[in-house]
This record gives structure tokens, sequence and C-alpha cells, in this order.
């Protein structure tokens, strides 16, 4: 019998969690850098593969500054809130938001692999949200009552955080929908925890009728490691359609340099970029923008080198508007 628990939840376990920790593997000095001095409601969880993916002994890194909670967390920046994106009052049942046509979000968890510094759903209230059982069928009830709902997407916190029997149980329920016809996840997993792809996973995906786009969360090239590209690889020949969103970041991928890098490594490893983010304007992550006019400097540098495919769209969400703004 087998009882031991699957790589990628031992993977999760073994997570770092501690700052100091972290630091030591990264032989940096912890006393030496601007920490945050508690973060309880929003701990530092980052993946071991994730961290490998980081330089050693440099604290500018750009993943490690998506990690680090750092003291710049505490400034107080006007025009950032709680609930940026006005998500609690499109909160249509338990679990569901419904803000565009033809589109719902479900929050299937409220957690993830890794806690970016950056999150605008770090406010978010996910033990109201979640999807418990009752909550569940609930939301089953809403999408099932509007047939102009053609598209669910599953998003958290991270859906791929769920385990195979959850995730299976949840997606067939939603594929049992008539009017639905394409299923969408956005997950960072494949990302900061490729081995969460497993055959299970790509079985379930697959066996799915309805089209399944995955919008994977990448930042920057140096995220996309080969386990990274062999989770990909699977997913593709899967029928998959694979894209990317990033957040744009101060100190993260704010020069062209690094984005240029970026989309072209998503495209080797079968993925299309879809979104460049404009930060949400959540309390505490004031410190990462990056002002739209650099944004817009950066994009033109962009279409300058690549082909057009490979140019993300830059946009913004907007509290109540009835869909993401373009930007340029
Ligand atoms: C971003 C988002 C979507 C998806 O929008 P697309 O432009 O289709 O990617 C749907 N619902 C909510 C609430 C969103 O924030
Ligand atoms: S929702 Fe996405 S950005 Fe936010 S902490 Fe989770 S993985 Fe990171």
């Amino acid at each position: 019998m087998n009882t031991q628990p699957p790589l990628w939840q031992r993977q999760l376990a073994e997570a770092f969690s501690s700052v100091a920790e972290l630091c030591r593997h990264l032989q940096l000095d912890p006393a030496s850098l601007p920490l945050l001095p508690h973060c309880k409601e929003f701990p530092l969880r980052v993946p071991r593969g994730f961290a490998d993916c980081m330089a050693t002994g440099d604290p500018a890194d750009p993943l490690l500054r998506q990690v680090l909670p750092l003291q710049d967390e505490l400034a107080h920046y006007p025009g950032y809130s709680h609930d940026p994106v006005g998500d609690l009052n499109a909160a249509a049942a338990a679990g569901v938001i419904h803000k565009y046509r033809g589109r719902v979000l479900l929050i299937c968890t409220g957690a993830c692999a890794i806690n970016c510094r950056y999150c605008f759903r770090r406010h978010f209230p996910y033990a109201e949200q979640q999807l418990s059982k009752p909550k569940l069928q609930q939301a089953l009830a809403y999408i099932s009552a509007r047939p102009e709902i053609e598209e669910v997407i599953l998003s958290g916190g991270d859906p791929l955080l769920l385990n195979d029997d959850k995730l299976k149980a949840l997606l067939d329920a939603v594929a049992g929908i008539p009017h639905v016809r394409r299923i969408r996840l956005h997950s960072r997993i494949p990302v900061v925890l490729p081995a969460r792809v497993t055959p299970e996973l790509l079985d379930t995906l697959s066996n799915l009728p309805q089209a399944v786009v995955l919008v994977l969360h990448a930042n920057h090239a140096n995220e996309l490691s080969a386990d990274v590209a062999r989770a990909c690889n699977g997913l593709k020949q899967r029928n998959v359609t694979l894209l990317n969103q990033s957040v744009l970041l101060k100190g993260v991928n704010d020069d062209c340099q690094s984005l240029l890098r970026l989309n072209e490594r998503l495209f080797s490893i079968g993925v299309l970029p879809y979104y460049l983010h404009c930060l949400d304007r959540a309390a505490g992550v004031g410190h990462f923008e990056v002002p739209a006019q650099r944004a817009l400097a950066l994009m033109q540098c962009l279409q300058e080198q690549l082909p057009g495919y490979l140019v993300p769209k830059l946009v913004k969400e907007q509290a109540g508007a009835a869909h993401k703004i373009r930007l340029a």
C-alpha cells in the first residue's frame, strides 16, 4: 500500500516558511536587510525549487524580491486600499466573482504555494469566500441558472493546490453544466511547484469535454526552469492552451531586457504572453509600483523588438469596469 503523499505535497510541506532559513540558504545576512519585523497574516512561503532559481548572495535578486517581506510594506501610499479591484462588491454568491460578461471567477481556495508580496489578494477574506461543499453547490447553481456564462475560471488563491480528487470533482461538476464552453485555470503552481503537474492532473484536464486554458503567472525568465518547461510540455501535449500573465513590478521586471527575456523564454516553453498587469493598489504593495509613463515606454521597447504575438497586453483592473482596461 502506498501511503506516501505525492511529491508535490511533500515539496509544499518543505517550502521555506522562515526568513532566516531562506537567508541562510541564499548566503545572505538577515541583519543587513530591511526586513519586516512581523508578517503573521501573510507569512513568507517559498517552495525550494523556486528558491533554487535565485542567485546566492544577491539581496536584489528579482525572484527574491517577489517573496521577501520588507519594511517597505509598512509605508502608506495614497489610493492603496484593502479591496483595490472591487472584488467584494462583485461577489455574486459565495466563492463566485462575476464582474465580466460571459465569464465568472470561482475562488477555489484561499491558499497559494507561494506568497507573493505584491499580491492584491493578500487582504481578501478567504475564509468567507472559499468553496466548502454547500457553497460549491450554490456556486454551481449560480452558473447553471445563467446560460450567458460560457467560461468558468478557477482562481484563488491557487486552484491547483486542491488535491487531485477535489479538483477532479470540481472540474467534472463545472464541465457538466451544458452552456459552459471553456474552462480556464489561473495558477502560479506550474511555475513555482511544477511537480504538481502529475500524470493524474494531465488526465483530469484532458478528459474534460471543454477547451481548457491555463493562464500561468510568471514574472521573470529566471522562474522558468527546466522542470517548469517539462510541466508545460506535458500540458501542451494534452492540448491545454497555455498563456501567461505577469505583473509589472519595480525591481523585478521593470526593464526592457528582463521583459524581452521573459517573453522569449515563455515562447520557447510553449506559452504565449497574455497580459502584463499594472499593479493592483493593495495596501502594502506601493513600493512595487511602476509609473504609467515608464510602463508605456517598456511596451514601446517590446513592440520594437518582438513579433506582435510575443508582446503581452498592458492592462489594469479598475473597480466597476466591464473589462480590464488597456493602456497604450
Ligand atoms: C481578470 C478577470 C477575469 C478574466 O478576464 P479576461 O480579460 O477574460 O482575462 C474574469 N473575472 C474577473 C473577476 C477578473 O478579475
Ligand atoms: S494569488 Fe497569485 S500573486 Fe497572489 S500570492 Fe497567490 S500566487 Fe502569488
